[in-house]
């Protein structure tokens, strides 16, 4: 390909039409596979030849990509809680590959870093958060509650960044998200960093017992600054109760953080909004875009209750705290990332286009589906469910009455494995209390009674 040509518009104009019919097709595609056969070897083998194939020309390229990748949009997709993204919104994501603002700074993304506050203002006025909240876009999860402890360190570690003889650490339940315990390792805390707080039997964090890890940890001469709260957790969907976590916070002193990557998008639900009460209290919270708000991935919100906060992540000055000319448009200084997708637009036309409602109806629907499908299995002699759902994701095991207890776990392995190879189903598995489970999310919104009923045959038959 030449230089030039390669800008050509009407060329541009030409494989993107057919791209688009391409990818409508495979939208409505019911028929086929939901992951690729292929072993890991497999395609690497097939993508290395692919590079060496001159008869592998663009069309052909798409074609083989799509049938080797997982697809989300298919009721039978039940596994990890990525979301089946809304097509309007993946074509936005289109629009900011091409249009590359970096956005850094203002003048690299004059309207995706405006846009940026008015999607953090929205969310934060229907999560009932104080004016004074506000935040930005990050890529992920992961990183926006790294990036959100960073600030938590900053406000309330004194002389951090001098060095301090000072141990710092956190309070978290033990069912937390792993990148909550690589946000510690990151920050250099080391493995004491980390105090995990037992959880109940719906694999809840004990509140009960944050005022004994709290004074064991003071013993042991830990500065613990800040409680991280679940809503939900990733394995079982367990929400943590805020408001008594934000009480003890309070009395305490402590950044109260709240991981809602998945579940913080029921407070949208007045139907499901009580579940995620007391995230109000929260000093910072985030929620993922791209898990339970239908948007391509990556985009995730990180708000601050008071959104000077947002500054102190990656600026150690103390002026960023009564700096009120701060340039809060600059969005380089308040993420990781220099460069960044424009993520901000995608969340707007979310917003403005479905609106709230359709959020909530998308909580309402997965979660009443969860419950169905719980009710489902618990009514199966066979199969046995270690908690009643709170959200969409279930877990639950085969445990026919022949099968010896300590056989399970490797039924249940096998049976997972099985699953997915035949590819018509997407599932995963967790380990709770020790043993393993079969775990689904349900994500696409037309997971329904038929899904269930046949998967629990496959698995009957595997
Ligand atoms: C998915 C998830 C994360 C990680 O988010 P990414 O966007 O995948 O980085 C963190 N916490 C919880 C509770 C999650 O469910």
């Amino acid at each position: 390909m030449e230089l030039f040509s390669a800008y050509d518009a009407n060329t541009f104009r030409k494989i993107g039409t057919e791209l688009i019919e391409r990818l409508a097709q495979q939208l409505e595609a019911r028929e086929q596979r939901i992951l690729p056969r292929e072993s890991p070897a497999e395609m690497l083998r097939f993508w290395q030849q692919a590079l060496q194939q001159p008869a592998l020309d663009w069309k052909s390229f798409i074609d083989a990509l799509l049938e080797r990748s997982i697809h989300l949009h298919h009721p039978r997709y039940m596994g990890h809680q990525v979301a089946p993204p809304l097509p309007h919104l993946a074509l936005l994501d289109l629009v900011s590959a091409l249009l590359n603002n970096g956005m850094a700074v203002y003048e690299m993304g004059g309207s995706s870093s405006v846009l940026e506050k008015v999607v953090c203002q929205w969310m934060a006025e229907q999560l009932k958060l104080p004016k004074t909240a506000g935040g930005l876009l990050t890529s992920g999860g992961s990183l926006a509650n790294l990036t959100a402890l960073l600030a938590a360190r900053q406000a309330h570690l004194d002389n951090w960044a001098a060095g301090t003889a000072e141990r710092p650490a956190l309070l978290v339940s033990e069912a937390a998200h792993y990148c909550v315990d690589r946000a510690v390792k990151v920050m250099g805390w080391g493995e004491g960093g980390i105090i995990k707080v037992p959880a109940d039997e719906a694999f809840r964090m004990r509140h009960d017992l944050l005022p004994a890890y709290l004074a064991k940890a003071k013993a042991d001469g830990y500065k613990v600054i800040a409680v991280v709260g679940s809503a939900c957790t990733t394995s079982t969907g367990s929400y943590d109760n805020l408001n008594a976590i934000a009480d003890f916070c309070e009395s305490e002193k402590l950044w109260f953080h709240v991981d809602g990557a998945h579940g913080l998008a029921a407070g949208l639900s007045s139907k499901h909004e009580s579940l995620t009460q007391g995230v109000q209290r929260a000093d910072s919270l985030i929620i993922d875009f791209h898990k339970m708000l239908l948007t391509p991935a990556l985009s995730t919100l990180l708000l601050y209750k008071d959104e000077r906060h947002a500054q102190g992540a990656f600026q150690q000055e103390a002026e960023y705290l009564w700096d009120d000319e701060q340039s809060w448009y600059d969005l380089g200084k308040r993420t990781l990332e220099c460069t960044k997708r424009m993520m901000s637009i995608k969340a707007f036309a979310l917003i403005k286009f479905f609106g709230k409602d359709f959020m909530a109806s998308y909580v309402e629907q997965t979660y009443r589906q969860t419950q169905q499908m719980a009710n489902y299995l618990s009514a199966q002699p066979d199969f046995e469910l270690p908690l009643r759902p709170e959200a969409n994701i279930i877990c639950f095991r085969y445990k026919p009455k022949e099968v010896k207890e300590e056989e399970l776990d490797e039924i249940n392995a096998r049976i997972r494995k099985k699953v997915i190879q035949q590819g018509d189903f997407y599932i995963v598995q967790t380990r709770l209390s020790g043993q393993l489970y079969l775990r689904c999310t349900l994500m696409h919104p037309q997971t329904g009674a038929e899904e269930w009923r046949a998967l629990v045959s496959v698995i009957r038959k595997c």
